[in-house]
């Protein structure tokens, strides 16, 4: 057999190679990580908090793309929400806001379903009776917006597993900074995919003046392991980004999701 490939592998390395000198050379020293690119959609419509947090997040996701050698994109319109657009894109995030037509649904769909990465952060993962989206809803793992806490106040949360490559750099507890925090109903850790990595602490209640949440299991990051995704309550107003703890759960989120455990 060996003798039989000999002569079709000359051949590709030659029609891959564009000379022989390239074929002897490592496209990449063995210490570099293969690079992933990461596209950010964002809104700068709506509430001005969403906005807040998702022009914070711009320039700290373009610093941890030096950092780890990712290339980093955002856009706002989320028509490049396209199979076109997504097929050199390794990872997703929803900086606030989510997609408006079917078209950019399905596209989303298509390119989670085939291996693509997603974070989404606070009101990206919004969903109500009025949504129509179903299979957005089964890839939280079941989590319909119920209600929140207001105004945003800072919590404690509880780390699930500190043994998760997104959460091994936390404490087991860490305070979180001011945020407009979700109710889930049901909660999505009842979903047997669900692997929840952060959960309110239940010291937190009641929280909230006006709106209060008085009890309940409140997952705040979590993942669905059918997919390559993680979802983040954070997200609402210009104090998240306060917290080198929390920000280093957002570094080890992305690392993760791009493929550098
Ligand atoms: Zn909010």
């Amino acid at each position: 057999m060996t003798r039989l490939l000999f002569a079709p592998l000359i051949a590709l390395s030659a029609f891959f190679s564009p000379s022989s000198a390239s074929a002897h050379q490592s496209p990449q020293p063995a210490s570099q990580p293969a690079p992933f690119h990461v596209l950010a959609f964002y809104t700068d419509q709506g509430e001005p908090d969403h906005i807040d947090f998702a022009r914070q997040a711009l320039p700290f996701f373009t610093e941890l793309a030096k950092k780890h050698s990712f290339s980093f994109e955002s856009t706002k319109r989320w028509d490049d929400l396209n199979p076109e657009k997504l097929k050199n894109i390794q990872l997703v995030l929803w900086l606030n806001d989510f997609p408006h037509t079917a078209e950019q649904r399905a596209a989303f769909e298509n390119y989670m379903k085939h291996g693509g990465a997603w974070l989404g952060f606070h009101v990206s993962a919004y969903n109500d009776d009025s949504t129509h989206w179903p299979w957005f809803v089964d890839f939280l793992g079941g989590a319909v917006f119920f209600g929140n806490n207001w105004p945003p106040l800072p919590a404690k949360l509880v780390v699930d597993d500190r043994t998760h490559a997104v959460t091994r750099h936390l404490p087991a507890t860490l305070t979180a900074p001011a945020n407009e925090w979700y109710i889930w109903k049901p909660s999505p850790r009842l979903d047997k995919r669900v692997k929840v990595l952060l959960t309110l602490d239940p010291q937190n209640y009641p929280i909230g003046l006006k709106d209060v949440i008085t009890g309940g299991d409140l997952p705040v990051v979590w993942t669905n392991t059918s997919y390559r995704m993680l979802y983040m309550n954070m997200g609402h107003g210009d104090k998240i980004f306060t917290s080198s703890e929390q920000n280093r759960l957002f570094e080890d989120a992305v690392a993760w999701l791009g493929g550098r455990k």
